[in-house]
């Protein structure tokens, strides 16, 4: 009798360990997974910066023959410089004249060429 309560609890602890090792695996198979997700994201992002240079760097060679693409990479950065005039205007910021530069609201001259901003004409 003792024997077969002995037996049953032998049986009852590898049915335990053996649970275990199926939710551990199951674990380890979750991380496996995160792990290579992880992997996927970074070389995704990887990719999405190299393209980005790639493009960057064409756009640079190219910019002079002005195809359509480049109209309309050329227009979006004046409107982004335009609205980063106007958001320097509304913060108070001095905008050189000359050279486009944006100069805290105490500057008298312009950090980059020097250009005074106290002569208003
Ligand atoms: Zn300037």
């Amino acid at each position: 009798m003792a024997d077969n309560m002995a037996d049953k609890l032998d049986k009852l602890g590898e049915a335990l360990k053996n649970g275990g090792k199926a939710v551990g695996d199951k674990i380890s198979g979750v991380l496996d997974i995160a792990k290579l997700n992880l992997e996927v994201r970074k070389n995704e992002t990887l990719l999405e910066q190299k393209f980005i240079e790639l493009g960057k760097k064409y756009y640079d060679e190219h910019k002079d023959e002005t195809p359509e693409e480049f109209t309309v990479i050329d227009a979006a950065k004046r409107q982004i410089a335009s609205l980063k005039h106007q958001i320097s205007e509304l913060k108070g910021e001095k905008v050189c004249k000359k050279c486009g530069t944006i100069n805290s609201t105490d500057s008298d001259f312009c950090k980059k060429c020097g250009e005074s901003f106290n002569s208003e004409d």
